[in-house]
């Protein structure tokens, strides 16, 4: 495939942009969509098959987003299909307790050891919102530690240096999160355990919880040290603060099991979203039996939602996870270690200064030559490569994330066609970033 064989032009998505943004702010319906960090038109799909998504001027891309996790099976996977179409012509939403909710919840709590009863609610915001709620419940304690670099969905007191959106923008907070909502947080350096130590000294009897994604990849893909989980959670068990494991995004990717399936340490709570949808929304929390009692109706805690458990979401995730078996994970661990091969031997080639950090198959690039791992470290990174690398990788037909603070994701569906056009673009992207300048 030669360099340009995709003109750069999108003009269908340019008017699409247009239109949206007369009636929504920026033009679009979450912040990182609108390719500001990259520079650019947005590029509107409107279909995906497989590892391909298919935009509005008919351009075919090679999908290394999978809509931020979720796809792991690839765009529109017939059993999915059929499975969603099963449900919905039963009815979309029945406003009562449904047996889909029931059978999600248990594939859920079958895979998880340490989950042992979940709520099923909509986005992975509103679990990780609810999650902090609960263990400020339970422990009747205010204050929760979290850290730079991580990102738990747009919950008010979470909004503290947080990574993904926020990062990308470089706000230092934002706007409409109050002073009382943000002095509840304690936000510390990630990898960091010493910190974590004497933010407890520091806090004796305040800490309701620390929060942390269970391995990040909202300021790319930054795993945790040997030992760090495992500190956190017996830093919380020594001063009676809750441990919560947020995997909205390795839950179910990162392995059968998630991250907990990989590293093994136990957290009181977790949190999960993205591939458990199955590409609708749905998410939840759960963990520990005696802290999700303290839940309404069992237990005092409020939480609720119209559509939690919703019947076409659920009967999307069980399929999708009923699909994801070892085999599943093989194939995916092993193309994201393909892709990962033919990226490092492409910058490499150009003498690019770069580091690729992975956890299980979720991985991503930074441009510098140093090891990451915590935020500040993200931030050094030469950003302006990062965009030439993407603009040449986009009108290649490769799509990657649009911001060089995210993961990037593959499927079962990424074959060997797909792969092929990943390393016939990919050395013209690592020749534009290593021309590029700031
Ligand atoms: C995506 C994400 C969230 C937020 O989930 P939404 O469904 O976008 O609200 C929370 N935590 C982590 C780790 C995430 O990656």
């Amino acid at each position: 495939m030669s360099e340009l064989a995709y003109p750069y032009e999108a003009p269908a998505s340019q008017a699409l942009f247009d239109r949206a943004a007369a009636v929504t702010p920026g033009g679009v319906n979450s912040p990182v969509r609108a390719f500001r960090a990259v520079g650019g038109t947005p590029r509107f799909m409107v279909s995906g098959t497989g590892p391909y998504l298919t935009d509005a001027d008919g351009r075919e891309y090679v999908d290394l987003v999978c809509s931020w996790g979720p796809m792991i099976l690839g765009h529109a996977h017939p059993e999915v299909i059929a499975a969603v179409q099963e449900a919905v012509a039963r009815g979309t939403s029945f406003g009562t307790p449904a047996e889909g909710e029931v059978a999600l919840a248990e594939a859920m709590v079958e895979r998880v050891a340490p989950l042992e009863e979940v709520r099923l609610v909509s986005s992975g915001t509103e679990a990780t919102m609810s999650a902090i709620r609960l263990a400020r419940g339970f422990t009747r304690r205010t204050k929760v530690i979290k850290f730079a670099g991580c990102y738990h969905g747009h919950v008010d007191s979470l909004l503290a240096a947080a990574g993904s959106g926020v990062a990308t923008f470089a706000l230092p907070d934002t706007p409409g999160v109050t002073g009382a909502q943000a002095s509840d947080t304690i936000v510390l350096p990630y990898n960091d355990l010493e910190a974590v130590h004497a933010a407890f000294a520091a806090h004796p009897g305040e800490i309701a919880c620390v929060i942390t994604e269970a391995s990040p990849g909202n300021m790319g893909v930054v795993p945790p040290l040997p030992g760090f989980n495992q500190g956190l959670k017996d830093a919380c068990a020594a001063n009676g603060a809750l441990f919560v494991s947020d995997e909205v995004m390795t839950g179910f990717r990162t392995s059968r099991a998630g991250w907990y399936g990989v590293e093994g340490v136990v957290p009181d709570l977790m949190t999960f979203g993205k591939v458990m949808g199955g590409g609708f929304p749905a998410a939840a929390f759960g963990g520990r039996a005696d802290v999700m009692a303290h839940l309404a109706p069992a237990g005092p805690v409020y939480q609720a939602g119209t559509l939690s458990g919703n019947p076409v979401a659920t009967a999307a995730g069980l399929a999708q996870l009923r699909l994801l078996d070892d085999a599943a994970y093989e194939t995916v661990n092993a193309v994201s270690q393909r892709i990962q091969g033919l990226v490092t031997e492409a910058l490499s080639k150009e003498g690019v200064a770069h580091t690729l950090q992975n956890a299980s198959n979720m991985f991503s690039v930074f441009f510098t030559d140093r090891p990451v791992t915590d935020y500040e470290d993200a931030k050094t990174q030469e950003s302006f490569r990062f965009t030439a690398f993407f603009h040449s990788l986009l009108a290649n037909g490769v799509y990657l994330p649009p911001s060089s603070f995210e993961s990037w994701f593959v499927s079962t569906a990424h074959d060997e066609r797909a792969v092929q056009r990943i390393a016939d673009a990919l050395p013209a992207a690592a020749r534009a970033a290593a021309e590029a300048t700031a």
